[in-house]
């Protein structure tokens, strides 16, 4: 039998640059194959803050942030004080038939920043975990079955989730779903006001901003759907797993319309990073026809959500947030983005949109018009719809140094998710770098459209998440 390594230190030593082949032999090789169609494939060692570092000690600018998790930033340092200290403090962890402190201290301090309808929470483990919950709390709450979400959402991999999401990347070979799951376009009231008459619905779940395109909703959407949500018998949830804990420069982008949720899901951000987490935030009045009496107690969570690493990273991680005004820093770094990068739909044909809350970003691209750049254009598109965003993503990388990635499949969309730490020289330089990448394949010159052809060739079905 294969013999463990002694220690961490040990296999952070022996085994270093061995990352690669243990992920293709032992996990998941088309993430591999992926990663090295994009050019991704350093030996990363360290994170710091906004920053990865590689074997060589080459930093990268981190727009991906673990896909929104890092939002205070990498291994920030108080976060690791607080574990260090739950460690030495031997505490009675997850007594299951007994309460332990922190978890509770968390909800407290969720609820205290949450809406005046929130009034506790149900721990999870992470994002799909909390939609999960949701799900079933929603239609336990309300006796009904119906689950209403928007096109083109997001809100996790596991399968009620999924019957959540109109993705077919995504959806393809694991039905069937969920069933009474239906989809309404983002932002077109009178298609929900449709389905919520009927009378059946359980719960509307909503992104305030959707995560797969960065999709803002029309002004007045948001509220008139939890309106029309309170209307119908229905329970209004905000998803903010990618949005909450200032991110949109709102601690949850729900305030930037002044909601007030039934039902709020976090994870992602709220440990720092370090531990795996999720929380179904609630109203009293949910929690109470959930769990309406002794003998449904227990009805719904999970062995080790609420576990107190969870809670002690989760209660340092808010405190960081507070303590170095991330909130208001990613709202302000928000707007100087956006104004540095607005103007580059102006001057690029390619650029459509730029656009983006706080520190949640995204510029979307279109094919030239006429001759040979569109050509080009369109020739990259056929070998997969989408591909031609990658234009951007690898020479970020290659040339800059700027981890960043596409909003979603078949769109050209490219999406930074910072940590709220970043260095405002940062975004100078990122804004920098994106005008240098853009000019090029706006040019469609010789060497992007060789770019293009390579990933044509290398990625047609590997270009998966
Ligand atoms: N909900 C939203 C809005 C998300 O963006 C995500 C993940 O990207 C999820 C839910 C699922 O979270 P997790 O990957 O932790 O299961």
């Amino acid at each position: 039998m294969l013999s463990l390594p002694s220690s961490l230190a040990d296999m952070l030593g022996a085994r270093s640059g061995e990352a690669m082949e243990l992920n293709d032999r032992y996990l998941n090789p088309q993430l591999g194959r992926i990663v090295r169609t994009l050019g991704f494939d350093r030996e990363w060692v360290r994170g710091e803050g906004a920053h990865l570092i590689d074997a060589e000690g080459t930093r990268y600018l981190d727009l991906l942030s673990g896909y929104g998790t890092f939002a205070v930033g990498r291994n920030h340092p108080d976060i690791i004080a607080e574990l260090h200290g739950l460690l030495d403090a031997h505490t009675a962890n997850l007594p299951q038939l007994g309460v332990s402190l922190l978890p509770g201290a968390l909800a407290e301090a969720l609820v205290a920043r949450a809406p005046e309808r929130i009034a506790a929470m149900v721990p999870a483990n992470t994002g799909t975990e909390a939609v999960e919950g949701a799900i079933k709390l929603a239609r336990a709450a309300t006796g009904r079955s119906r689950i209403l979400h928007a096109e083109h959402a997001f809100h996790g991999l596991t399968l009620g989730s999924l019957s959540l999401n109109g993705d077919e990347n995504f959806r393809d070979g694991f039905g069937p779903f969920l069933p009474d799951c239906a989809a309404v376009p983002f932002g077109d009231l009178e298609a929900l006001r449709g389905e919520l008459a009927r009378e059946d619905v359980a719960a509307l779940i909503v992104e305030p901003i959707q995560g797969k395109g960065v999709n803002i909703p029309p002004d007045g959407y948001l509220p008139a759907a939890q309106a029309a949500c309170r209307k119908y018998g229905a329970l209004f949830v905000c998803d903010e797993v990618q949005t909450g804990l200032g991110r949109t420069g709102r601690f949850f982008a729900l305030e930037h319309w002044g909601l007030d949720p039934d039902i709020i899901c976090v994870a992602k951000a709220l440990s720092g990073g370090f531990v795996p987490i999720g929380g179904v935030l609630v109203s009293a009045a949910v929690r109470d026809r959930v769990f309406d009496g002794m003998e449904r107690g227990v009805r719904h969570g999970s062995t080790v959500g609420g576990n107190d690493f969870a809670a002690v990273a989760g209660l340092a991680t808010l405190r960081v947030i507070e303590r170095e005004g991330l909130v208001a820093r990613a709202a302000e770094l928000g707007e100087l983005l956006l104004s540095l990068t607005r103007p580059l739909v102006d001057r690029y044909e390619i650029v459509r949109d730029v656009r983006g809350m706080g520190l949640m970003w995204a510029i979307e691209l279109g094919a030239p018009t006429g001759g040979r750049r569109r050509a080009v254009w369109s020739a990259i598109e056929r070998a997969q719809t989408g591909l031609a965003a990658q234009l951007l993503v690898v020479p970020l990388f290659a040339r800059h140094q700027i981890f960043i990635q596409v909003a979603g499949h078949r769109m050209n969309v490219v999406k930074a998710l910072p940590a709220l730490v970043v260095e405002e020289s940062e975004i100078h330089r990122f804004a920098a770098a994106l005008e240098d990448v853009v000019a090029d394949a706006d040019r469609m010159g010789g060497a992007v459209t060789r770019l293009g052809w390579d990933l044509a060739r290398g990625s047609a079905r590997a270009l998966r998440r």
